[in-house]
């Protein structure tokens, strides 16, 4: 079924990916009703989405309840602090929204005959022993480590979601996200492109954890809005990775970075973070053959626009 026109529910819609989601969802024509609570997510990423009388905006807790009215086409539970970063500040509040928040989606999913798309990560999947990492993958998880909160979360948001969908009770989708950055990511974001685009405008020297030669597969937040919304459409209920295959260094990133920003900025090392994934690339067998999925942005053209975005956001453009 196609997407078009429909009525949509969007948790977490203020945050960065699931404002694109929004944007993208509004041009399809549909009704959306975006609920966030903001704290990591802002109403000005839907500053432009705010023009179409297609969008409601309610500000609220997802763990307490759905104050929505009426029936949805489909449910994107995106909401989910996902920074490393805030992984200590906001242990309970991540814990809650991937458990509680999501049954709270999966049931409204039942009563409206909607259909429920998790946002899942590549998370689950740990420290991987290898590389690239299939859907089949159990993952390497730490269950009560420092990034526990978030990667333990998510596992049980997945479990909960292919419970429902095993006892007929929701029709459910499970997307893994795999690094995906771009415009409306917050300079305090933590993260690596953010914390290293912000450095590198401020002539700030770019910090690298531990040695840089851990790697990522950093995919644009268009790819990842094409790939949500096509796994929507679509009648598999098992996980799908969404990513690109462009698999960098730390380091490597760092020094595109620099060159991209024109930046004179030199790298620092800092202490390595506990339990940070070596490496972490997707395997995109599952997306291409089952959605006609295929990444088209490739890391030099998405951090463009990113560098814009910040130089813009930051105020310092030239
Ligand atoms: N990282 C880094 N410098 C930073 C922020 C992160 O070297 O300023 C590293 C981090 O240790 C990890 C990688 O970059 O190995 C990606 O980190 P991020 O927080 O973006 O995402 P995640 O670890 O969740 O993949």
């Amino acid at each position: 079924m196609k997407i078009d026109n429909s009525r949509c529910l969007i948790t977490g819609g203020a945050g960065f990916l699931a404002s694109h989601l929004t944007d993208r969802l509004l041009e399809r024509g549909c009704e959306c009703v975006v609920v966030d609570n903001c704290i990591t997510g802002s109403w000005s990423n839907l500053a432009d989405a705010k023009e179409s009388p297609n969008l409601t905006c309610i500000e609220a807790d997802v763990t307490q309840g759905l104050p929505v009215d009426g029936s949805f086409d489909w449910i994107f539970h995106m909401a989910s602090p996902a920074s490393p970063k805030e992984f200590k500040p906001l242990a309970f509040e991540i814990l809650e929204v991937n458990s509680v928040g999501t049954k709270n989606c999966l049931e409204l999913a039942e009563k409206t005959g909607a259909t429920m798309l998790f946002a899942s990560t590549s998370e689950v999947y740990g420290d991987p022993e290898f590389s690239p990492q299939p859907e089949s993958y159990w993952g390497n998880v730490n269950p009560n480590g420092v990034r526990s909160v978030y990667d333990e979360s998510k596992r049980f948001g997945e479990a909960m979601t292919a419970a429902f969908q095993r006892a007929g009770r929701a029709d459910t989708r499970m997307v893994r996200y795999f690094n995906t950055f771009g415009p409306r990511m917050r300079p305090a974001d933590g993260r690596v492109v953010s914390n290293m685009i912000c450095q590198a405008i401020a002539g700030e020297p770019l910090t690298v954890y531990g040695d840089g030669s851990q790697t990522r597969s950093f995919g644009f937040c268009d790819d990842s809005v094409r790939g949500t919304i096509l796994l929507a459409e679509s009648d598999t209920s098992d996980p799908v990775n969404i990513g690109t295959e462009n698999e960098f260094t730390v380091l490597e990133l760092a020094e595109m970075v620099i060159r991209l920003t024109g930046s004179s900025s030199t790298i620092t090392h800092l202490p390595a973070l506990p339990d940070d994934p070596k490496q972490r690339r997707p395997d995109l067998t599952r997306a291409r053959s089952v959605l006609g999925y295929e990444p088209q942005v490739s890391l030099e053209d998405g951090l463009q626009q990113t560098i814009a975005f910040f130089k813009d956001r930051l105020n310092l453009v030239g």
